[in-house]
């Protein structure tokens, strides 16, 4: 085998707290993190020396700045054989957007460079790679629904929650997660999630519960500077969302509706305003090829 295709997920918040500032600068979260099926395309190929990047956006980096990248770097450090590899990115997630797209494409380079290599690391020391690649990366490997605590690498699998329609609407700026973490302030937070309570609605498939009680922290901060994504959160409850949040620091904010019908009629009505505004599915672990 010499080349792997593989399409990588975006990720949604279903909610986000944020616990405390640590001394190194980190912050302690706890957060439910959902694969849904907006996928980038990952193409890598085995060569014999050298890392090469090439993607379909202009303004993303193709050198060692790209994560993807990194994470090919990081694989042949721990790996004992030698090789290289041509990694392609055909991104269809927004960039910048609180959808995980740069750190799903480096968990895909992580898997298809194992396969291509024999399998020659073992999970354990691809998901420590990938933690320190970035908290989410580590997310990517497996997908699904899970629940990321400490620096948000701490994961635990919680039941899959599939095929739940998603719509996304991702406004026309970007927005830096530095920035939203580094503007953090505790006092300004309205509302913190009850993770016990939205993983109980999880394991009981509630999504009525579930979407009522998704709560983002970082919309104090986000939301603030950006007035436009309370709009289109209360557009989303106005178009029969059964509840709508931003997805990790923004600016995307999604809802989620109870059949592909209602969601498709939110999706047609934003589509008057947004140029990026897509009707997903929220997707199980593995679900890399679609
Ligand atoms: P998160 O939800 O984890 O905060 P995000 O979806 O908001 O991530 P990305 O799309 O991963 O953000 O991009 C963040 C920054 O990383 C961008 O400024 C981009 O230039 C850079 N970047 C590096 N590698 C990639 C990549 N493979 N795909 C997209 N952006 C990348």
């Amino acid at each position: 085998m010499k080349e792997i295709t593989i399409s990588m997920p975006a990720k949604i918040n279903l909610s986000i707290d944020v616990k405390s500032r640590l001394e190194n600068g980190y912050h302690n979260v706890e957060m439910i993190m959902q694969a849904i099926n907006l996928y980038d395309t990952v193409i890598v190929e085995k060569t014999n020396n050298r890392i090469t990047l090439n993607c379909s956006l202009p303004y993303v980096p193709k050198d060692q700045r790209n994560i993807a990248w990194k994470a090919a770097e990081q694989f042949f450090s721990h790996c004992p054989c030698k090789g290289g590899a041509r990694i392609t990115l055909k991104k269809n997630i927004p960039v910048a957007a609180g959808l995980g797209g740069g750190s799903s494409d480096a968990a895909g380079v992580l898997k298809a460079l194992n396969a291509l290599y024999d399998n020659c690391l073992k999970d354990i020391q691809l998901f420590q790679i990938a933690r320190r690649l970035g908290a989410d990366v580590a997310f990517f490997l497996s997908g699904g629904t899970q629940l990321a605590r400490g620096i948000g690498d701490e994961l635990t699998m919680l039941p899959c929650l599939e095929g739940v329609d998603v719509v996304l609407v991702k406004p026309d700026f970007s927005v830096s997660t530095r920035w939203v973490y580094e503007n953090f302030d505790p006092d300004l937070v309205e509302k913190r999630p009850d993770t016990s309570r939205l993983i109980s609605a999880i394991e009981a498939m509630d999504i009525k519960t579930l979407a009522g009680n998704m709560e983002n922290v970082l919309e104090s901060v986000t939301v603030r500077k950006y007035p436009e994504l309370q709009t289109i959160m209360d557009r989303f409850i106005e178009y029969g969302a059964l509840g709508s949040r931003m997805s990790g620091s923004g600016p995307t904010v999604f809802g989620l509706f109870i059949d592909p019908p209602s969601a498709e009629a939110a999706r047609e009505k934003f589509m008057k305003d947004y140029t990026n505004v897509y009707h997903c599915r929220t997707i199980g672990r593995g679900d890399f090829y679609g």
